[in-house]
């Protein structure tokens, strides 16, 4: 349930909101906008709850009982566009941020160089799995503790914060010490335990949509990092699975306006992961530019032939410089800049 506030409603009224709704042992947060305070009662059942309760409160303007499972990512609770920023990079405005690098980090020649060239071609954040996710435990599962010092290396030496993969709740502040955003994969996108701890660790995070959930359930599982105070959530569409095989999954563009009209968070696209192939990528993220997405999350490798994960998908360095000079055009249609 959504309780607006009058604009001008005093704390005490705020307040008596919040106290009322704790005595019936329900949780809140308070959206406080610039104009108006709105305040969001959660629990299981406030479906059973009269709207009157909150709605004869002093201060009270509108009381709106939300369908929807997720409440706090939805635009109900925030009209307004939330921004996250990064050491002064603003995800959710008129920039479309780019964050580029390799899949997995694997050695320091192979990082740096990538730092390097991505940074030249006008990324301003760096990727780079240190804790990979594989489907086989035989695949290279990366350089864990090793490749989180490399990517600090990198971020001291190029200037550019750093987004990286945190596969294990126990990992969360391990990661957190070296990482500026922490990357939440598809395949963890529901996994409660690990949102719950990163919800409590305030640290801005990249959750990539799970790969067989549909946006609703992408937005209630934003939730359990919103309810942890955690408000730096950017999503990231990545691809869904689908009966085509032609691509490694179906990039579903569609998600990004979708995203925009029930939610107030910022939403990326990582279109190397839904190609499947380097050379379908430019169309993709392009396709993404133009349809509203406030980011790219894009793989480049110095050398794709030789790397040890997704090097097929991945982009040379002349291959990215290219795409981003095409993808200035497509963003200022669409009045965004790169
Ligand atoms: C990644 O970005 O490194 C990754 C593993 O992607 P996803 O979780 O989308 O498969
Ligand atoms: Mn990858």
């Amino acid at each position: 349930m959504i309780v607006e506030m009058r604009t001008g409603a005093t704390p005490d009224e705020i307040d008596s909101v919040v106290q009322r709704a704790k005595s019936l042992g329900m949780g809140v947060q308070l959206n406080l906008g610039t104009d108006k305070t709105v305040v969001a009662i959660l629990g299981s059942n406030t479906g059973q709850l009269s709207t009157d309760i909150f709605a004869v409160l002093p201060g009270v303007d509108t009381v709106t009982r939300i369908m929807k499972p997720y409440k706090l990512a939805s635009r109900e609770f925030k009209t307004e566009d939330s921004l996250v920023s990064i050491n002064g990079i603003e995800i959710g405005g008129k920039r479309i941020i780019v964050m580029a690098g390799p899949c997995a980090v694997e050695s320091e020649k192979q990082l740096m160089e990538a730092a390097r060239v991505v940074k030249n071609s006008g990324a301003s954040v760096l990727r780079g799995g240190a804790f990979k996710p594989r489907t086989s435990p035989f695949s290279f599962q990366g350089l864990e503790e090793v490749g989180l010092e490399l990517l600090a290396r990198a971020r001291k030496q190029f200037g550019m914060p750093v987004v990286t993969e945190v596969v294990d709740t126990h990992d969360v502040n391990l990661v957190s010490k070296y990482a500026d955003i922490l990357q939440v994969g598809s395949r963890n996108m529901q996994n409660f335990a690990l949102l719950t701890a990163i919800g409590k660790s305030k640290n801005p995070v990249v959750l990539k949509r799970g790969f067989s959930c549909t946006v609703t359930e992408w937005l209630t599982s934003a939730d359990y990092l919103l309810a942890g105070g955690n408000n730096q959530v950017i999503l990231c569409e990545r691809g869904i699975r689908t009966f085509e095989d032609s691509t490694r999954f179906s990039m579903d563009i569609s998600s990004i306006p979708v995203i925009k009209r029930f939610s107030h968070l910022p939403v990326i696209v990582d279109p190397s992961h839904a190609a499947g192939h380097y050379s379908l990528v430019p169309a993709i993220a392009k396709a993404a530019v133009a349809a509203g997405t406030d980011g790219l999350l894009i793989e480049v490798h110095p050398n794709p032939k030789e790397a040890l994960v997704d090097g097929i998908q991945s982009l040379t360095p002349s291959d990215f410089s290219r795409l981003m000079e095409e993808l200035k055009p497509i963003a200022k249609s669409v009045g965004r800049y790169i």
